[in-house]
């Protein structure tokens, strides 16, 4: 190409970037009462804007894959891909079809704006007067289960009351509620509470387009139902029948003498496996030997007979690792990680148990983890059920703990301290011995 037809292609570019923004400044984009400050971008009377408000609004991460010429959104409850010069888009594995295509310009990605509706809900409205386009959009941000004496409540909170639908079913029996036009934040896709009525809830991004959440309950036994809206919150009540006692998740353990007890303690991955790396460089195989090494010593001193899975710097396979506890025969497994999310901010202790793991099982779990958020302080997020192949595969009570998110820069920071090391040891001594002693 000469240097003439350079010069003309590059004043036209620049002509016509400088149309766009002359004409994206007039007008003007409110997200949930907040003025969005990056410019828009209007062709064809269609709105683009840049994908980074995703993060800055949203607070989704946005990767972007530079040989696909692909922008991709993960979180747990939300996969998106969108491509370049494409106009479509696939949000949880549904493609979505855009009346504009994905662009590129200024080395930012352009996404329709009538994207963002079918993936987080919420509506778009247009002021003509103010030139302001409003998108307000709703998100549930938190489930909770409250139990009483003869029943329980499913908390769902949201920022705006959503519009639902109920359905019951049998076998198993399970509530099924859909909410309306809302998106999932920090909640994830897993069981957390358990009782007496409640066996598990699971909760996720249903569909997109419109967009819906389900939050199914897993019932073990109830008398009825009921909604209540209490503001913008939604109460699914669960009436137990007679004589139920919502509120007991466990049940009473015989007396016994520590030193009948055996214990296994295994630190997740180790040698050529890292597991999770922190910012500053904590590799996750080191901090969780160091903490289980701590609950082994103290366990030790309690008079309980405990065994480590793996040596300092050794990896052995998940079903070894089982196999080292039946073969004992253990009446415990206990393993020890750290977690990771790519969400540097989110942090907390979380305990694992299988999915379809003992009443039994479930207690110890919560014991243990309710006695080290007691000591570390750490944000709790709760019991949740998983399928990991140490949880499945053992046949005696077994749970995983995630002691705090290597993700999380203080927590990285805590996780190589001694004193937060030993508050999660001494925390995970306590949830045993009332384990047994309950
Ligand atoms: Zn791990």
């Amino acid at each position: 190409m000469n240097l003439k037809y350079k010069v003309l292609i590059a004043s036209l570019i620049i002509i016509i970037l400088f149309s766009f923004s002359v004409e994206a400044k007039e007008v003007k984009l409110i997200i949930n009462d907040q003025k969005v400050e990056s410019n828009l971008i209007i062709i064809n009377g269609r709105t683009l804007v840049p994908a980074e408000i995703i993060s800055k609004h949203f607070g989704d991460n946005i990767n972007w894959i530079n040989n696909e010429q692909e922008l991709r959104i993960n979180n747990e409850n939300l996969k998106a891909k969108l491509i370049v010069g494409k106009d479509k888009a696939v949000v949880n594995s549904t493609t979505v079809p855009l009346q504009t295509k994905i662009r590129e310009s200024n080395d930012k990605v352009l996404i329709p704006l009538r994207l963002l509706p079918k993936i987080y809900g919420g509506n778009l409205a247009w002021n003509a007067s103010t030139k302001t386009i409003y998108y307000n959009f709703n998100q549930v941000t938190n489930i909770s289960v409250k139990k009483f004496s003869n029943k329980s409540q499913v908390v769902i909170k949201s920022v705006a009351a959503p519009q639902y639908k109920i359905s019951h079913y049998q076998q198993p029996e399970r509530l099924v509620l859909d909410l309306k036009k809302i998106s999932l934040k920090e909640i994830d896709n897993s069981t957390q509470m358990f009782n007496d009525l409640i066996k598990s809830i699971r909760i996720s991004q249903f569909q997109v387009n419109p967009a819906t959440v389900r939050v199914v309950v897993d019932i073990n036994q109830m008398s009825d139902y009921q909604l209540i809206r209490d503001g913008s919150n939604l109460i699914l009540e669960i009436n137990g029948e007679d004589g139920v006692n919502a509120s007991s998740i466990t049940s009473s353990f015989k007396k016994f003498h520590w030193k009948d007890k055996r214990i296994v303690i295994d630190p997740g991955h180790g040698g050529e496996k890292p597991g999770a790396i922190g910012q500053s460089g904590v590799e996750e195989k080191k901090v969780n030997y160091q903490i289980a090494s701590r609950i082994y010593q103290q366990l030790k001193s309690e008079g309980f007979q405990v065994i480590l899975t793996r040596g300092k710097d050794q990896n052995l396979s998940l079903m070894q690792r089982v196999k080292l506890a039946d073969n004992w025969p253990a009446d415990l497994f206990i393993s020890i990680h750290a977690d990771y999310n790519y969400k540097s901010w989110i942090n907390g202790t979380t305990t694992y148990a299988h999915w379809n793991a003992s009443e039994d099982n479930w207690a110890l779990a919560w014991y243990v983890q309710d006695e080290i958020v007691k000591r570390t302080k750490t944000n709790s997020n709760g019991l949740k059920a998983a399928n990991f192949l140490v949880l499945r595969e053992s046949k005696i009570p077994s749970i995983l703990v995630e002691t705090a998110f290597l993700s999380n820069p203080r927590e990285e920071y805590l996780l190589t301290t001694s004193a937060f090391q030993q508050k999660v040891a001494d925390g995970v001594v306590a949830g045993v011995k009332r384990y047994f002693y309950n």
